[in-house]
C-alpha cells in the first residue's frame, strides 16, 4: 500500500534519528521515523553512559534512548516499528519501503547507524547465541560465576567487559596490541578491577565448544604461540560497520562505506541528509550523533521551505 508523501522520513531511531525527530517535530514537520523492531540504536544496549551531558551520575543507555523516543513522540513524530527494506533516492519524493508499506518523503534523513563487526573466525557464527555475543548488557546475566572472554580493546570492549564483572568470576580481555584504544578513564577502571585480566598482542583464531562455547583459541601475533583460553562466553567488540547497504550505489560513500556529508549533514543528493554513526567514522559518540541529528533536521526544514 502506498500512502501520501510525508515531508520528512527519518530512517533509524538511535540518538541521531530520534534527535532529528525531536527537532523536526518542533519545527512542525511531523516526521515519520522508521525505527526497526528495536528503537534506540546501539546506545540502548549500553550499560552506563557517563558522558552524555545532563547526567552527572551517568544514565542507563536504554533509559536514555527511551526518553529520546518519548520526547520525539511528544513533539509529534510518528514512530513506525518497522525496518526499511528498500530505499530509492533517484527522484523526489524519495521512496522508502518496509515489508508492509511504501512511504514517500520530500526529504529523508538517513540515521541507520552501524552494527558490530564480526571476526569471521571458525565457531563465531555457529556459537552465536550459544555463548558468543556482541551485547554484554543483554546477555551478561547468563554468566553469573562463569568465565568470559572479551575480544577487542576499544571503549565497547572495556565498558562491556566492566559490566560483565558484575556477574562473571573472570573477564579475560584479548587484544591484538599491547595498549588499549579505550579512553583513559575506562582503562583505569579496568586495570583496577581484580576480575579483569588481559591477554596482550593476541588475536582469537577459533571459538571452541560442543553444543555451547567452551573456549577460545588465541594466537600471539608476536611469538605465533597458540593457546586455548577456557570460556563460557565470548563477547566480540572489534568495531562497527556502517549500515549503508540500502543506499550503496545511490549516494556518495567514503572508501570504508560511510555516507559522505558536509558540515550541515547534507549528502550529495539534495533533500537527503545523514546523521550519526552511518556518516561519522571518527567521533562515534551519542552526543555527537544527537548533534548531527539536530543539524540534519534543521537543514531538512530549511530545504523543505525552499523546495516544498
Ligand atoms: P573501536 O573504537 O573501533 O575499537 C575496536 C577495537 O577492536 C580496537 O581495539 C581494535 O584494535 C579491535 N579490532 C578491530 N578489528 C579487529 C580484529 N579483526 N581482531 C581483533 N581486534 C580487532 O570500536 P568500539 O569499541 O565498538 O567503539 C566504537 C565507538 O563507540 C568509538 O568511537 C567509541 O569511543 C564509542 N563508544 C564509547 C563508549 C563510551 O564512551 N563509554 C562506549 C562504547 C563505545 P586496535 O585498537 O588495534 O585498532
Amino acid at each position: 500500500m502506498t500512502v501520501a508523501p510525508h515531508d520528512l522520513i527519518i530512517v533509524g531511531a538511535g540518538p541521531a534519528g530520534l534527535t532529528a525527530a525531536i527537532y523536526a517535530g518542533r519545527a512542525a514537520i511531523k516526521p515519520l521515523i522508521l525505527s526497526g523492531t528495536m528503537p534506540g540504536g546501539q546506545i540502548a544496549s549500553t550499560n552506563l553512559v557517563e558522558n552524555f551531558p545532563g547526567f552527572p551520575e551517568g544514565v542507563n543507555g536504554f533509559e536514555l534512548a527511551m526518553s529520546f523516543q518519548q520526547q520525539a513522540e511528544h513533539f509529534g513524530a510518528e514512530l513506525v516499528m518497522e525496518a526499511a527494506t528498500e530505499i530509492d533516492l533517484s527522484s523526489r519524493p524519495f521512496t522508502v519501503k518496509t515489508h508492509s508499506q511504501t512511504y514517500t518523503g520530500r526529504a529523508v534523513i538517513l540515521a541507520t547507524g552501524a552494527f558490530p563487526r564480526r571476526l569471521g573466525i571458525p565457531g563465531e557464527r555457529e556459537f552465536f547465541g550459544k555463548g558468543v555475543s556482541t551485547c554484554a548488557t543483554c546477555d551478561g546475566f547468563l554468566y553469573k560465576g562463569k568465565t568470559t572472554v572479551v575480544i577487542g580493546g576499544g571503549d565497547s570492549a572495556i565498558d562491556e567487559g566492566l559490566f560483565l564483572t558484575r556477574f562473571a568470576d573472570k573477564v579475560v580481555v584479548v587484544h591484538r596490541r599491547d595498549e588499549l584504544r579505550a579512553s583513559k578513564q575506562l582503562q583505569e577502571r579496568a586495570f583496577a578491577e581484580p576480575k579483569m585480566q588481559f591477554v596482550w598482542d593476541s588475536v582469537a583464531t577459533e571459538i571452541l565448544g560442543d553444543e555451547i562455547v567452551s573456549g577460545v583459541r588465541v594466537r600471539n601475533v608476536k611469538t605465533d604461540e597458540q593457546t586455548v583460553l577456557d570460556a563460557d562466553g565470548v563477547f566480540v567488540y572489534v568495531g562497527l560497520i556502517p549500515a549503508t547497504k540500502l543506499v550503496a550505489g545511490q549516494i556518495k560513500l567514503d572508501p570504508a562505506g560511510y555516507i559522505v556529508t558536509d558540515a550541515h549533514q547534507r549528502t550529495n543528493i539534495p533533500g537527503v541528509f545523514a546523521a550519526g554513526d552511518v556518516q561519522n567514522p571518527e567521533f562515534r559518540q551519542c552526543v555527537v550523533a544527537a548533534g548531527d541529528g539536530a543539524t540534519a533536521a534543521i537543514q531538512a526544514e530549511r530545504f523543505l521551505s525552499v523546495h516544498p
